[in-house]
């Protein structure tokens, strides 16, 4: 059967909320399998390497400003489909438009400090999966 990656970070809202556990526990009921995990703060240049694509955006600051505000939880999850089940479970960029049920709309503030990252194609995710995590850190790796 073949099993797709994808890479989520608990956001440092989502930290600072006391919601590590609740969020955890939410993804491996929805079936994501957790195969690599830490707690991290981010420096403004390992966040601004992360969002590389959004350089050029207006909410750019802000957000490198938000990610690297306090500590957050990288992880990579393993199920059929990953990538896209997991963007359905997190709901829209915009928590107020985001499908009832969802993380983001349970749980997030605002557009900016939205809860959750989830990868969006299967190329992304393991460009950063990379970026976050060794070899030796994934457990699948080492079974
Ligand atoms: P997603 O995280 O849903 O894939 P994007 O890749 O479009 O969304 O944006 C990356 C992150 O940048 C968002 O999760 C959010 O934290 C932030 N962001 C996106 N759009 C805005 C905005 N208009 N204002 C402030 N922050 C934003």
């Amino acid at each position: 059967m073949a099993t797709n990656r994808t890479l989520t970070i608990l956001k440092p809202d989502c930290v600072k909320k006391g919601l590590i556990g609740e969020v955890t526990k939410r993804i491996q009921e929805a079936g994501f399998k957790i195969v690599a995990m830490k707690l991290t703060r981010l420096t403004e240049a390992t966040a601004g390497g992360f969002y590389d694509v959004h350089r050029e955006r207006p909410f750019f600051g802000e957000l490198v400003e938000f990610m690297s505000s306090g500590p957050c939880v990288p992880m990579i999850l393993e199920k059929d489909n990953a990538v896209a089940d997991f963007r359905a479970f997190i709901g829209a960029t915009n928590p107020a438009e985001a499908d009832e049920g969802t993380i983001r709309a349970d749980f997030a503030d605002s557009v900016g400090e939205n809860i959750i990252h989830g990868s969006d194609s299967d190329e992304n995710a393991a460009m950063e999966a990379a970026y976050f995590f060794s070899q030796s850190e994934v457990v699948a790796n080492l079974d």
